[in-house]
């Protein structure tokens, strides 16, 4: 099983990736995930990375597809979700040339949909131990202690992608580069839509009847 996440920043794709890893014995592939890693190490590729991802701009589709074809060698055949991961019609492309070369194929594309505005409610109410990666909503999933993560007892941030006006750009990225998407991968029948918002059970639910 090779499925593909689709949707706008903050509509859950992460959590629901959670989920499918599971039910399918599968590999997260979270380009954001493994870019953020970079930048806390401090290798190359987190440092070219940083300044697109703190103005909530997109890092060019060649360093990504380099980053995915690596990962995607390493995993020989394992089942696959990608999240965040294409973002863009030429990173949909690169994917579809990398997986002939690999002789697999991406399964389906699985689009969450979400208004705009409970998109900026959401991931406003997020915070992040930069020490671990782990996310937090103070809303809906708040740590034990308020302001520290449970794993690491470090103070909690607001990441610079995760403010207002970031998360304004990044829906505006969202329309222009990646909203194409959903046309790319229904031309070829592989596009399943549901609705992202509500409680995690409920859009669990649907993704699951969907699938
Ligand atoms: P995410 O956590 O998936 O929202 O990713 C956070 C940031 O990482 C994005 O705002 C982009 O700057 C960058 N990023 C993640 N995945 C990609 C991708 N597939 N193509 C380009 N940039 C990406």
């Amino acid at each position: 099983m090779r499925l593909i996440l689709l949707g706008p920043p903050g509509v859950g794709k992460g959590t629901q990736a959670q989920f499918l890893i599971d039910r399918f014995e599968a590999i997260q592939l979270s380009t954001g995930d493994l870019l953020r890693a970079a930048v806390r190490e401090g290798t190359e590729l987190g440092v070219s990375a940083k300044g697109y991802m703190d103005r909530g701009e997109l890092v060019p589709d060649g360093v990504i597809l380099g980053l995915i074809g690596e990962k995607m060698k390493e995993l020989s055949g394992k089942a696959v979700i990608f999240d965040g991961f294409p973002r863009t019609v030429p990173q949909a492309e690169g994917l579809d040339k990398l997986m002939e070369e690999l002789n697999l194929e991406v399964d389906k594309a699985l689009e969450l949909t979400i208004d705009d505005e409970i998109v900026v409610k959401r991931l406003g109410s997020r915070r992040s131990c930069p020490e671990c990666g782990r996310v937090y909503n103070i809303m809906f999933a708040p740590p034990k202690d308020e302001g520290v993560c449970d794993d690491d007892g470090t103070k909690l941030i607001l990441r610079d992608d995760d403010k207002e006006e970031v998360i304004r750009n990044r829906l505006r990225v969202y329309h222009d580069q990646t909203a194409p998407l959903s046309e790319y991968y229904s031309n070829v029948g592989k596009l399943l839509q549901v609705n992202g918002d509500g409680k995690v059970e409920e859009i669990k639910a649907r993704v699951e009847e969907a699938l």
